[in-house]
């Protein structure tokens, strides 16, 4: 059998975190099976729809460099085709596609047409309620005739088509969970096709999962009540049914269910604050999934290799924050300069091209996790912002002596040859001689240096600093320092 996962989102909005998860389970069984792994936009409930939400989503496939094999696919000039043999890969266009199953339900008597109102039905819920039952619909039209219904529909009455949900049991064995049963009785006549003549998702998923040859439903656990219906719809239209694995939720720290209100949920949201395409990809796809007890970093294709649905946690999976942002930092370290100016520039303004905020950026982000920061701690390269020359003084030292020692260290740095400004380990090596040989104390030196360097309290050290300012700026900001404090 050929592995084909799929992903099935509603275009209601930008792609939740989880679904994230989801999609990556799906990419990674389909890649390491020489699988599809295919997009379909379920869009059936029209009341819903989010216009740009479908290319809002592509996009954010795009921006993780994610490849699929089928389904709608973003055109150059912003439109949607698609890909693919097995198409439509959106529900809306397949609408002729479910109606023959439709009808073969009617035929076969495992589905009734029904004509309660929605008086009708929100008062037989509310009295179920009251009654303290699970509300569910009491099958009032379950017993029309064929007269009746024929005579009702002629009449122009509004109608929609329930499925009979048998009696008995409906078992199916989870890829992640394992055997899940449930008792029919407690499952409702769900409605297949709407009063406006659409398929509902219950219909359309079983149909389209069955002709898109789909072999895993991989889907938020969210999905698992509606499993039997689904289930009990195949065997009905005597289709074989798809290898189910309900992946686990995502949660706050405090375990409740991770939500708009509580936070950022979406894909997009976390791009947005600086975390790279790569980290989120590892960090998600290691939720609740650790193929190794020792690592936490992985390339995707060695994920691909070792992913394994029967390892993926029962449990919720946190979302924990701090291990986010130590993982964007490895990233972050793992890049080349030219990268690191790539995935940094479009938060910042500053021009990164020139050299010394190239150079900045790589002394940086030893203090960095996400791209957001950046912007800061650069500005300070390109120009000191005014600064209290309280600041220049160490905590053992005086006004006087580090009047003296940026005086001194600037002497010394002016006669330093250009070359030791390349290198930050030849610039300590000076700076360090200087301090022995001169009986000096680092904290009298060092600190007046950097804040000089920097207009900071807190920064890279004075190493790393003249080495990305260079000789010239390095000697007009100590000039600057000593005017300040003199
Ligand atoms: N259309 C459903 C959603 O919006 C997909 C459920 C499924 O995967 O079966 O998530």
């Amino acid at each position: 059998m050929v592995t084909r996962t799929r992903i099935a989102p509603s275009p209601t909005g930008f792609m939740h975190i989880g679904t994230l998860r989801t999609v990556m389970f799906d990419y990674f069984l389909a890649r390491q099976t020489g699988g599809q792994f295919v997009v379909r936009i379920e869009d059936t409930d029209q009341a819903r729809l989010v216009a740009g939400a479908v290319e809002g989503l592509l996009n954010t496939f795009k921006k993780l460099d994610l490849d699929y094999d089928e389904g709608p696919v973003l055109l150059t000039d912003g439109t949607l085709g698609e890909k693919g043999d097995f198409g439509p890969y959106t529900q809306s266009q397949r609408l002729h596609l479910y109606k023959p199953y439709a009808d073969k339900l009617l035929t076969d008597g495992n589905a009734y047409v029904c004509f309660c109102t929605t008086e009708r039905l929100t008062e037989m819920r509310a009295a179920q309620m009251a009654a303290k039952q699970n509300p569910r619909y009491d099958r009032r039209c379950a017993a029309l005739s064929p007269d009746e219904v024929k005579a009702r529909q002629d009449a122009g009455e509004r109608y929609v088509v329930r499925m009979r949900i048998p009696e008995g049991e409906s078992r199916f064995v989870d890829a992640i969970r394992g055997e899940i049963s449930f008792n029919n009785a407690d499952v409702d006549d769900q409605v297949i096709v709407k009063s406006d003549g659409f398929a509902s998702y219950h219909l359309a998923v079983v149909v389209d999962d069955y002709l898109m040859k789909i072999s895993h439903v991989l889907r938020g656990e969210e999905w698992i009540s509606s499993t039997p219906k689904q289930i009990i719809l195949c065997e009905m239209l005597d289709i074989q049914m798809p290898i189910y694995a309900h992946v686990p939720l995502i949660l706050n720290p405090d375990k409740t269910k991770l939500s708009k209100r509580k936070g950022d949920v979406s894909v997009e949201s976390y791009l947005a604050k600086g975390y790279l395409p790569a980290t989120l990809i590892n960090f998600i796809s290691t939720l609740g999934f650790n193929p190794k007890a020792d690592q936490e970093i992985y390339e995707r294709a060695e994920l691909v290799k070792l992913f394994d649905l029967s390892k993926v946690s029962r449990a919720g999976a946190v979302m924990n924050i701090e291990k986010l942002d130590w993982m964007n930092h490895q990233y972050l370290m793992q890049l080349s300069q030219g990268e690191l100016v790539a995935v940094v520039q479009p938060f910042t303004t500053l021009d990164l091209s020139s050299l010394t905020l190239q150079k900045a950026l790589m002394i940086e982000r030893e203090r960095v996790s996400r791209l957001t920061e950046f912007a800061d701690k650069l500005s300070s390269y390109v120009s000191i912002a005014s600064y209290n020359p309280e600041v220049l003084v160490w905590k053992k030292s005086t006004k006087e002596d580090s009047l003296l020692q940026l005086t001194n260290i600037s002497n010394v740095l002016s006669l330093l040859e250009d070359a030791v400004f390349d290198s930050v380990t030849l610039l300590e090596a000076a700076i360090k001689e200087y301090i022995n040989s001169n009986g000096l104390q680092n904290g009298n030196v060092l600190w007046p240096l950097r804040v000089a360097l920097s207009g900071l309290e807190k920064s890279a050290s004075p190493y790393e600093l003249l080495w990305v300012l260079g000789k010239d700026e390095t000697l007009v900001r100590l000039q600057q320092a000593q005017k300040l404090i003199g």
